[in-house]
């Protein structure tokens, strides 16, 4: 069963992504270590005896959709408003809505141990989250009074309604129908599918944001205009009304995240109300939608990250716990009578330790995005410099940690042998879980096209260049700590960076010259080195942040790992950028 890694949360968050000096640099308020750590502990309390157990109930029993009512796994409901009284839900929302105002750093951590208790679960309050901050930057003021609070205290909850069957990573062409009414309301007309937790009953009204088309809106992305459209109109002494016109129409069945109603929603085909069409409100200025929904997404972007962060956390520590109880064969060295642990088998211990380093690799890369947003919103001075570097760092932290998700969680299967393909052992869920991960809020594909055609231009192509000097001075302080535990770890990550900064100036120079294809074909393989060029880079940083109790030793140890197994890895991904373009575009033909 999942245990909540509070240490190991609390010292990548103070030493490796920064939020030990910005509590020193008074930049936290009133936070100090002591506080994040009772928050922590708490958080990871909840993730490890309340949700965690109700895991495995979700994913057998699913969600089912009866008369248009969708009921949650038992004990869901009550799970779900257990963790809403904890006030967790406003963790970073603002004060005057009832929220606690406290960084994005302490939230993601969160968000990573409710994920690892369940990703299906947590994937109602990411939603409300990401819809609660869409709302507070974009919205009315009477909007916000009138749904903000409920939403920030998790009473009400929120939805992302972007998806449509012919408008995926494509939104332009949505055709959902937005009508203007003479009070200022409008109706919405229309089908959106893939609605996570679209409906449900473990709260009393559900606050769906939704993208649709004004008649009059130009065409493309530049007609888009987004909604609030509340399941139950609110009246103005905020007691709940009347049914608005939308419903759930059906419940998609699915790989994994059983526990997550994802939904086909209708909106304005008269079932409810005496008016065909949903009632909505306008968010934000009419055609620019898209903007204020990216506000929602870049939030989602980073916490779908750390659902692969989560699932890379729970699926090693199974892992590790299966491999010290199942005895098979003989280890090398092996002294005791029978069978030995295969945990003892080089080849088992090379599993583990690669599914370690791309946990810890994955949640740094995800905080130090964290700590970048919060930094943007609180540092003193370069805030556009933390800005570029929180957009920089959220594609990388999205894909990356996603991807690994997946890795990890397979070769969690792998270490289990053939009761990793039971479900039995719960191993295979984390697989099941995981893949989703890498396709929704713009899939890693599409994160890879922004990360290089969007990101690197950045001022010129000056803060990743500015990001990588940063990184070397890493690898500079590892080989001058003259730590012999280190290994290569100062040449291998040295190495590393000597490939992205070769890959990333092979883009911004054929991004200048306008040779967007042969770009985009080595984008996916860029993200990745990237990824892994920071694991390389973080971990060596958690290596040389060695603590008092001797903690650090471990961490210098799976950083020497990492960086003479894993980092080889960057020379072919560079290979593949710089010279795999005209290969691929050559072969096109035969998928013709
Ligand atoms: C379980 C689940 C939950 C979801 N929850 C929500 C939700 O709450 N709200 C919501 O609105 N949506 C939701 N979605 C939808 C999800 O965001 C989309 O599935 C996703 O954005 C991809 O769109 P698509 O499925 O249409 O794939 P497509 O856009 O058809 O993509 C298919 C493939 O083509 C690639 N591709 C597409 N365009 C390009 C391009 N321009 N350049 C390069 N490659 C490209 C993609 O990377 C991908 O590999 C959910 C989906 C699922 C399965």
């Amino acid at each position: 069963m999942y245990k909540a890694p509070v240490e190991e949360i609390a010292f990548t968050l103070k030493h490796v992504a920064g939020m030990a000096e910005a509590i020193d640099d008074g930049l936290l308020g009133d936070l100090g270590e002591d506080l994040v750590d009772a928050i922590l502990a708490e958080a990871g309390r909840f993730a490890t005896e309340e949700i965690a157990p109700l895991a495995d109930i979700g994913d057998r029993q699913g969600t089912r959709l009866a008369d248009g009512e969708v009921k949650t796994p038992d004990g869901w409901r009550d799970l779900y408003r257990n963790w809403a009284a904890g006030g967790w839900n406003g963790l970073t929302a603002p004060e005057d809505f009832g929220g606690q105002a406290l960084p994005h750093m302490l939230n993601v951590a969160a968000l990573e141990m409710w994920n690892s208790g369940s990703m299906a679960f947590a994937l109602c309050p990411t939603l409300t989250m990401g819809a609660a901050e869409a709302l507070n930057v974009h919205g009315s003021a009477a909007l916000k009074e009138k749904y903000l609070a409920r939403m920030v205290s998790g009473e009400w909850t929120g939805t992302m309604n972007l998806t449509e069957p012919h408008a995926g990573s494509d939104l332009g062409v949505l055709k959902a129908r937005a009508e203007r009414r003479e009070d200022g309301s409008y109706r919405i007309f229309g089908q959106k599918i893939f609605i996570t937790w679209g409906e449900h009953d473990a709260a009393d009204n559900i606050i769906h944001l939704v993208l649709a088309r004004l008649p009059d809106a130009p065409a493309g992305t530049r007609g888009i205009s987004l909604f609030l459209v509340p399941k139950f109109l609110v009246n103005d002494d905020g007691s709940l009304g009347a049914r608005n016109d939308l419903h759930c129409h059906s419940l998609e069945h699915k790989l994994g995240i059983h526990g997550s109603p994802t939904c086909t929603m209708i909106y304005g085909d008269g079932r409810f109300g005496e008016e065909k069409g949903a009632i909505g409100w306008l968010i934000g200025e009419e055609n620019k939608g898209l903007a204020c929904m990216f506000t929602m997404m870049n939030n989602a972007r980073l916490a779908v990250g750390m659902q692969g962060v989560a699932i890379c956390e729970a699926a090693t520590q199974k892992a590790i716990a299966y491999a010290k109880e199942r005895t098979q064969g003989r280890a090398p060295g092996w002294s005791g009578s029978g069978m030995s642990p295969i945990i003892d088998h080089p080849d088992v211990a090379r599993m583990l330790l690669t599914m370690k380093a791309l946990t810890q690799g994955s949640r740094a890369i995800a905080y130090a995005c964290a700590h970048a947003i919060d930094m943007a919103h609180r540092a003193n001075e370069r805030r556009q410099h933390w800005q570029e570097r929180a957009a920089l760092l959220t594609p990388i932290a999205k894909s990356f940690a996603t991807d690994a998700g997946v890795d990890v969680a397979s070769l969690g299967i792998q270490v289990h042998g053939g009761m990793g393909f039971i479900e039995e052992t719960g191993a295979a869920r984390y697989l099941r879980d995981a893949r989703i991960a890498p396709i929704y809020e713009g899939t890693n594909g599409i994160q890879a096209i922004d990360l290089v055609t969007r990101k690197l231009p950045l001022s010129d192509g000056r803060q990743v260049r500015g990001f990588i000097a940063e990184l070397k001075a890493i690898a500079e302080a590892v080989r001058s700590s003259n730590l012999d535990d280190f290994g290569a770890t100062a040449d291998r990550v040295d190495s590393a960076l000597a490939d992205l900064e070769e890959a990333t100036s092979w883009f911004l120079s054929r991004l200048a010259e306008g040779k967007s294809a042969e770009a985009l074909s080595g984008a996916t393989p860029y993200q990745r080195l990237f990824g892994l060029a920071l694991t390389g880079c973080y971990l060596a940083k958690g290596g040389l942040a060695r603590t008092s109790d001797g903690a650090g030793e471990g961490r210098i140890a799976l950083c020497r790992f990492a960086a003479e197994n894993l980092l080889s890895e960057t020379a072919a991904l560079k290979d593949r950028v710089v010279n795999g373009a005209d290969s691929l575009a050559a072969a096109r033909t035969i998928l013709a």
